[in-house]
C-alpha cells in the first residue's frame, strides 16, 4: 500500500528503449540519443527486480519498451517472468509488428494477455502516425485471436487531425474481432507529439461522439488492471474503454502501479520526474537488502496526483520510460 492507502501491485517494465517504428509520437525523427547497451539492464537484474517486489506484495507485470519484442531473448524473458514465484499475471504491450513470428512462442513461454497499439486502420494514417507498415499488425492481431490468449486489447493513442477519423473503424474492427479497443488521451510524454490545444482529443469529447451515435452501457467488470472505464456500445457491439489522464481528475485515486524504466530507474509515476535509481543494488553484484529497501522508499514517495496539468515537461520518452 501506498501512503495514500492506494493498493500498488502492479510494475510496467521497460526492456528497451529502442523501436522499430511508432516514431512520430513516440521519437523525434532521425532520434539516435539511445541508450548505450550496458546502460540497459540485463534479464537477470530485472528478475531480480521482479523479486523484490513481489516481496512487497507486487502480482502484475507488464513488459513494455520503447517495443519489447525487438530485444533478442525476450520470449526466454517472459517464460522466467511467468516462473517467478508471486508473479500473477505477466502481460505485454506492444506495436504488434513482430507478433506474427513471436505470437505462437510467446504463448508457449505462458503468456496469455496482450495489448497491441492500433492507432489508425488506415495504412496511410497509420504510416503517418507510426512510421510503420499495417500489414503485420493486423496478421498479428489476427493470429494472438486464433491462437487463443485471454486478453487481447487494442490502444489507441486519440490525436485530433490525425487519427480521430479513425474512430468508428476501429470500433467496428474491434466488434468484428471480438477485441476490446482502448481511446488514450495523448499525454505530455512524448518530444515529438507534443500535447498542445491543437492536437489533444479529450476522451470526454469521445464519449459525447458515441453518445450520439449508439447507447452506452457502462461496464462494472475490469477488463484489466489499468485505469480504463470501459463500456458496451450496444448497437455496434463494441466493447470501448476510455483512458482519460487530463481529462478525468479522479484518474490517479485508482493507480496501482510503479515504472522501470530500462536502465534501472524506477518510477512511482508516470507525470512526475521522480525516480530512484536501482543500479547501485544491481551493480556490480545483486544485494537484495538494498533493492528491497530501494524499492520500499520509492513506494512511499509515490505521489497523490501526476503532473500532467501542470505544465508537465517530459525530460524522458515515453519508450524510455516504459507506458
Ligand atoms: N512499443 C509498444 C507499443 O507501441 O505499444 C510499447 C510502448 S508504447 C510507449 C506503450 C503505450 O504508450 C502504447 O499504447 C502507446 O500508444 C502509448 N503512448 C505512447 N506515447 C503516448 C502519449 N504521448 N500519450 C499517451 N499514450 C502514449
Amino acid at each position: 500500500m501506498d501512503s495514500f492507502g492506494r493498493t500498488v501491485d502492479y510494475l510496467r517494465i521497460s526492456i528497451t528503449d529502442r523501436c522499430n517504428e511508432r516514431c512520430l509520437y513516440c521519437l523525434p525523427e532521425n532520434y539516435a540519443d539511445w541508450l548505450p547497451r550496458g546502460e540497459i539492464l540485463a534479464y537477470d537484474e530485472l528478475l531480480a527486480i521482479v523479486g523484490a517486489t513481489t516481496a512487497l506484495g507486487f502480482k502484475r507485470f507488464r513488459v513494455t519498451g520503447g517495443e519489447p519484442l525487438i530485444r533478442p531473448g525476450v520470449v526466454e524473458f517472459i517464460r522466467d517472468l511467468v516462473a517467478t514465484p508471486g508473479v500473477e499475471s505477466v502481460l505485454l504491450t506492444t506495436n504488434g509488428t513482430r507478433l506474427p513470428q513471436l505470437a505462437q512462442p510467446l504463448f508457449d513461454a505462458g503468456l496469455r494477455r496482450i495489448n497491441i497499439s492500433l492507432d489508425a486502420l488506415d495504412p496511410a494514417i497509420y504510416r503517418t502516425i507510426t512510421n510503420g507498415d499495417l500489414a503485420p499488425v493486423l496478421e498479428g492481431i489476427k493470429l494472438v485471436k486464433e491462437i487463443g490468449f485471454e486478453s487481447v486489447k487494442l490502444n489507441t493513442v486519440l490525436m485530433r487531425g490525425k487519427n480521430d477519423g479513425e474512430v468508428f473503424r476501429l470500433l467496428d474492427f474491434a466488434a468484428e474481432h471480438d477485441i476490446a479497443i482502448r481511446f488514450i488521451e495523448l499525454m505530455p510524454v512524448s518530444l515529438t507529439e507534443m500535447l498542445s490545444e491543437k492536437n489533444f482529443f479529450p476522451v470526454t469529447e469521445l464519449f459525447a461522439k458515441l453518445q450520439r451515435e449508439d447507447e452506452l452501457e457502462p461496464l462494472m467488470e475490469s477488463f484489466g488492471f489499468g485505469p480504463a472505464k470501459y463500456y458496451r456500445l450496444k448497437k455496434r457491439g463494441a466493447t470501448v474503454g476510455l483512458i482519460g489522464a487530463l481529462s478525468d481528475l479522479h484518474f490517479c485515486e485508482r493507480c496501482n502501479k510503479m515504472r522501470l524504466t530500462c536502465d534501472g530507474k524506477l518510477r512511482p509515476c508516470l507525470g512526475n520526474h521522480l525516480e530512484t535509481d536501482l543500479k547501485p543494488a544491481l551493480r556490480p553484484k545483486i544485494d537484495a537488502t538494498l533493492l528491497s529497501t530501494l524499492v520500499c522508499s520509492t513506494l512511499v514517495q509515490k505521489p497523490a496526483e501526476h503532473l500532467f496539468r501542470e505544465n508537465y515537461q517530459p525530460q524522458r520518452v515515453m519508450t524510455a520510460i516504459g507506458g
